[in-house]
């Protein structure tokens, strides 16, 4: 079965006594192993469907299974151990201003109850992962965009999640950066294993580093495929 799964799945939210549908009637299907696109423009139901994957909300109709759990309808608590199944990185980046970079690593091990000594270790290992062992000591903003992102990379696969959700995580980088950024995501899909889901506005991103890609419009998919195929010169 694919890692994650969203049958018919429907959000809608109640704004000032009136609906608004932000996801209508959405199946995506995504394999383990592979790095899959999310394309749309503001206001397509990006930012929903990345809540409804990482547990954040609950569907109005539908399923959304991840990981082999049918998290649509949990209540929030049960949903809280397999949140931490989902890595996160941010358009901003989110990093914690008042902990280094190594402490912003070791923070979800801390929440998930790890020794010191262990958390220092895996930190030690991610920062070498991503190129910043050196850095581990400074704070973000003594940091650039790249470092940055390439921290909250490293800090969202503490805890080896099966699943990196990266939502708009280039956005805020130049071109050159951008590519940077990708390139570690590519070699976190390669040499980890793990599964990248990337949610963009932006198609060169697409282009750039995605197996396949749902284009999502209106709170609809409206085209999917390979890359390749979605993007080809009609
Ligand atoms: P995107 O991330 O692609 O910009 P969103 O998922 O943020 O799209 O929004 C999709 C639609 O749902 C928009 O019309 C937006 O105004 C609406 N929406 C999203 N979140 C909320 C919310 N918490 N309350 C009310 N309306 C929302
Ligand atoms: P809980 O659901 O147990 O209250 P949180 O939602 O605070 O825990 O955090 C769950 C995980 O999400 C943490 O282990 C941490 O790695 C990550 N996390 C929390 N806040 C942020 C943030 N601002 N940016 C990135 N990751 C975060």
């Amino acid at each position: 079965p694919p890692l994650i799964r969203l049958q018919g799945v429907t959000k809608t939210y109640d704004v000032d006594g009136s609906t608004v549908t932000a996801l209508d009637g959405v199946d995506l299907d995504i394999d383990a192993g592979e790095i899959f696109a999310v394309i749309g423009q503001s206001g397509a139901g990006k930012s929903t469907l990345v809540r409804l994957i990482n547990g954040l909300e609950r569907v109005t109709s539908g399923t959304v299974v991840v990981d082999g759990v049918d998290i649509s309808t949990l209540p929030e608590r049960q949903v809280r151990p397999i949140r931490r199944r989902t890595g996160m990185i941010f358009q901003q980046f989110n990093l914690f201003a008042s902990r280094t970079v190594a402490g912003n690593v070791m923070y979800p091990l801390k929440v998930a109850g790890w020794s010191k000594a262990d958390r220092e270790k895996r930190a030690a290992e991610l920062l070498d992962f991503v190129g910043l062992l050196d850095r581990a000591h400074a704070y973000p903003d003594q940091l650039s965009g790249g470092q940055k992102q390439r921290v909250g990379i490293a800090r969202a696969l503490a805890t080896s999640p099966p699943i990196l959700l990266a939502d708009e995580s280039t956005s805020a980088l130049d071109p050159a950066t951008t590519a940077d950024v990708l390139d570690l995501l590519r070699r976190v899909n390669r040499e980890l294993g793990v599964t990248v889901v990337v949610i963009t506005h932006e198609m060169d991103v697409v282009r750039a580093i995605a197996d396949r890609v749902a284009v999502l419009s209106a709170g609809r998919i409206v085209e999917s495929g390979t890359a390749f195929d979605v993007f080809a010169e009609p």
